[in-house]
């Protein structure tokens, strides 16, 4: 189970920094599926995993006479680099951390630290 869910927790964090860098505009879910070469089944769960983190909101848009969704921020670190000096980043319970689980980002005193010094 190491290297697979590892191999999710990359992903995540890669499609965060795409989300990330898009923006105000955002990405179409389609596009950074593509960008990462995730399939659409998998690029769903993570996108939705995200969004439950409180790290990226979903809008429904139709885009080629298909719904899908549109993946933002709206919360801008003052520069787009400071949220790769996150503890998040590196976590090693980042794939499982998600609000109401065992391991949740509003218990997690690392990030409590992190975003007090910020
Ligand atoms: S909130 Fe804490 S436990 Fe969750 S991913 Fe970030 S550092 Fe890890």
């Amino acid at each position: 189970m190491g290297s697979r869910s590892s191999n999710r927790s990359d992903l995540e964090r890669r499609a965060l920094e795409i989300i990330i860098n898009s923006r105000e505009k955002g990405i179409l879910q389609s596009e950074l599926w593509r960008d990462l070469n995730a399939s659409s089944r998998e690029g769903s769960r993570i996108s939705i995993k995200l969004e439950k983190k409180g790290l990226i909101k979903r809008r429904r848009e139709l885009a080629n006479g298909r719904w899908t969704y549109r993946l933002f921020t709206d919360r801008m670190p003052p520069r787009i680099d400071s949220i790769f000096d996150s503890p998040c980043v590196r976590c090693d319970d980042f794939y499982r951390c998600g609000y109401g689980g065992a391991v949740s980002p509003n218990k997690c005193v690392k990030l409590m630290r992190w975003i007090l010094k910020n």
